[in-house]
C-alpha cells in the first residue's frame, strides 16, 4: 500500500522560491476570478465613450428637445401631464385647449362638480381617475400652496395622482429644476434596448440613468429619448434603417 510521504525541506524551499520569484506581472490569484460575463458587458454598454456617441447621436437629431404638452403655467402642464397617462399627446393637446378656455386656473376646479370635468376630458381615457386627481390636486395647491405649483419633489408627491413620472416633467420643463429623469414608456423601453438599464421598474430606471448621466442633461435627455421614441424607435418595428444609434445598438428587436 502507499504510503504519504512528508515533503522535504529541501522541497518546501524550493516551492516557497518559485512563489516568491514569480513574474510579478502574471495574475494575482485575485484576479484569477474574473467578473462574469455579464457584468462586464453591461459595463461596456455603459462606458463613457458609448455614453457620448449616444448623447452625440440624440443631439443631432433633436437639438432642441422640448416637451410635446401644450400649457402655458406650470398648472396647465401638471394638469396635461395627468391627462397623458396611458393616453398620446396628440389626444391630450386635443382636449386641454378647450379645458384651459373653461378653467385655466386651479382656483377653477376648487368645488368643481366631477361629472362636469369628466365630461370635458373623457376622451383621453381613465377620465373618472383623472378627474378625481385634477379636482384634488388643484384643491390641495389652492389650499395647501397658496395657488402655486410647488417646486419641490416631496411637496409633488403629495398631490393625488402624481408620482415620480409627473412631478419630473412639471420641475424639469416648468421650472428648469432637474431632480430626476422621466421615465416613462419610451423612455423605459430605449433604455432597455441601448442597456443604459436592465431594471424592472421606472424607479429603478430612473436610478440607473441618474447614475449614468450628468444632472444637467436629465431633463433634455429625458425629452430626447421620449422625441427618439416616438418618431424612430417605435415599439413595434423601429425604424432602424434610418435610425443614428444603429451601430453601437444591438437590441434583440432591431430591424437591421
Ligand atoms: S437601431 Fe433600432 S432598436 Fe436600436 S435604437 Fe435605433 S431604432 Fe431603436
Amino acid at each position: 500500500m502507499p504510503t504519504k510521504t512528508k515533503p522535504t525541506k529541501i522541497a518546501a524551499k524550493s516551492a516557497n522560491r518559485k512563489s516568491k520569484t514569480q513574474n510579478p506581472k502574471s495574475p494575482s490569484p485575485k484576479s484569477d476570478n474574473p467578473k462574469p460575463k455579464s457584468q462586464n458587458l453591461a459595463k461596456s454598454y455603459t462606458a463613457p465613450a458609448r455614453l457620448q456617441k449616444i448623447f452625440a447621436g440624440l443631439d443631432a437629431l433633436f437639438p432642441k428637445p422640448e416637451c410635446a404638452l401644450l400649457h402655458e403655467n406650470p398648472f396647465q402642464l401638471l394638469v396635461a401631464t395627468i391627462l397623458s397617462a396611458q393616453c398620446t399627446d396628440e389626444r391630450v393637446n386635443k382636449v386641454t385647449p378647450g379645458l384651459f378656455r373653461k378653467w385655466p386656473a386651479p382656483q377653477d376646479y376648487v368645488g368643481l362638480p366631477q361629472e362636469e370635468l369628466e365630461k370635458e376630458i373623457h376622451s383621453t381615457g381613465f377620465f373618472r381617475n383623472k378627474a378625481k386627481n385634477i379636482i384634488g390636486a388643484a384643491t390641495r395647491i389652492v389650499n395647501e400652496f397658496s395657488g402655486q405649483v410647488p417646486r419641490t419633489m416631496e411637496e409633488l408627491l403629495s398631490l393625488p395622482g402624481v408620482a415620480r413620472k409627473t412631478a419630473n416633467v412639471v420641475l424639469g420643463t416648468a421650472y428648469g429644476i432637474a431632480v430626476g429623469a422621466v421615465v416613462d414608456t419610451h423612455v423605459f423601453r430605449i433604455t432597455h434596448r441601448l442597456k443604459l438599464s436592465q431594471a424592472k421598474t421606472p424607479e429603478k430606471v430612473e436610478e440607473d440613468l441618474m447614475r449614468l448621466i450628468s444632472q444637467t442633461r436629465w431633463v433634455a435627455f429625458s425629452h430626447q429619448i421620449i422625441l427618439f421614441g416616438r418618431k424612430i424607435c417605435f415599439a413595434r418595428k423601429p425604424l432602424c434603417a434610418e435610425c443614428s444609434l444603429a451601430s453601437i445598438c444591438d437590441a434583440p428587436d432591431k430591424t437591421v
